[in-house]
């Protein structure tokens, strides 16, 4: 077949696909238009891991939930719930696992008793940022891993978006090498807190709404939490004296949507599609999002001047990569499913790094 034929006879087949998928009676015809059957609804509850209100991650759910509501017509309703109101926090995955809800919003290392190769999909220290991660995700071969580690539990799951590079955090005592991680006490969890402890460190795990008062009475030393936007929406700035970069424990940190398998399954292809394009949508908004005001409320802090902004030294950070390792290593020894996954992220993050320095870096380098 020559090519122009190829090209009519697919011309051909467009015209005749498209005149099937829409049905209009003819002009004249008296059969009656078949009464209109009442769609199908479907009420979603969406549990979260978020304070009640909570700016950027919380909102994110709020907006991933009004998104479905719209583009479904209403066909889709869900009803978003806050950390506790429904359940607890870290029991999100729990619930959308036994059908208890329909849905969750959080990120996967609250999960790790249950799936510990879960963090791979949350945060690694000294991995991905949110760009490269979500290149893995959608382009690497991540979200088909992702799906076959939740699979047993009967659990759909998308990304919804990602809190951006973190910063290290909030600290009342000087960094200046890596005997000051002795002893430190500080609110760190997951791997970057294990990190800490191997470092002579003691994690804490704390959440969200008590970090501000620990760090208040001293019962802390340190914190992290998320960066300028979210930090100072707690007003962690009124209670310590230096902020530290990078936030090497997590370079971004990636939201997880979960959906009981059987509430997807139950829905019809096209409000499959709204949920699917929802979360593809609430992703790239909230990269911008924390992106835009990361960089306002630093420049805020900058301004106000009571905050000494600083890096680590780069003997604490070389130390802090030599503990990651050993703690991710030992990690990927004991559970194959991480075993898995970690290969997949590691070859993926090497790849992605040699573009990134001649493209990106190297990039906001010229500009000086
Ligand atoms: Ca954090």
């Amino acid at each position: 077949m020559k090519r122009r034929q190829v090209l009519a006879g697919l011309g051909a087949g467009a015209v005749a696909l498209a005149g099937c998928g829409r049905e209009q009676p003819a002009a004249g015809a008296d059969s009656p238009a078949s009464p209109a059957k009442p769609a199908e609804t479907f009420n979603w509850k969406m549990v979260t891991t978020w304070p009640p209100n909570f700016p950027g991650t919380g909102a994110s759910a709020t907006l991933l939930a009004e998104t479905i509501n719209r583009a479904s017509a209403g066909r889709i309703r869900v009803q978003v719930y806050a950390a506790g109101e429904l359940v607890p926090p870290f029991e999100v995955f729990n619930a959308v696992s036994a059908g208890a809800a329909e849905i969750g919003h959080g990120v996967s290392y609250y999960w790790k008793a249950q799936v510990e190769a879960a963090q791979f999909f949350g945060a690694i220290p000294f991995g991905m940022t949110p760009a490269e991660s979500s290149a893995w995700l959608h382009y690497g071969g991540g979200m088909e891993l992702w799906r076959e580690l939740y699979e047993p539990f009967g659990v759909m799951v998308f990304t919804g978006g990602n809190t951006g590079t973190q910063m290290g955090g909030w600290f009342n005592r000087e960094i200046n090498s890596p005997d000051d991680l002795k002893g430190l006490k500080m609110r760190i969890p997951g791997l970057g807190g294990e990190v800490l402890q191997r470092a002579g460190g003691t994690p804490v795990m704390l959440p969200g709404g008590e970090i501000y008062t620990a760090m208040q009475t001293g019962s802390v030393d340190a914190t992290e939490w998320v960066g300028p936007y979210n930090d100072v929406g707690f007003g962690l700035h009124e209670v310590a004296q230096y902020y530290y970069y990078p936030g090497w424990h997590e370079p971004g940190a990636i939201l997880e949507v979960s959906i009981n398998q059987e509430a997807w399954d139950a829905l019809p292809e096209d409000l499959q599609q709204v949920v699917k394009s929802a979360c593809g949508y609430v992703e790239s908004l909230m990269g911008a999002e924390y992106s835009a005001r990361n960089a306002q409320f630093l420049q805020q802090l900058r301004n106000e001047g009571k905050v000494e902004i600083r890096p680590f030294p780069d003997s604490v950070i070389a130390e802090l990569r030599l503990r990651s390792q050993e703690v991710i290593d030992e990690l990927v020894a004991r559970d194959e499913n991480a075993a898995r996954i970690y290969a997949s992220y590691t070859a993926f993050q090497q790849q992605v790094n040699e573009w990134l320095d001649i493209g990106e870096r190297a990039a906001v380098a010229a500009r000086g």
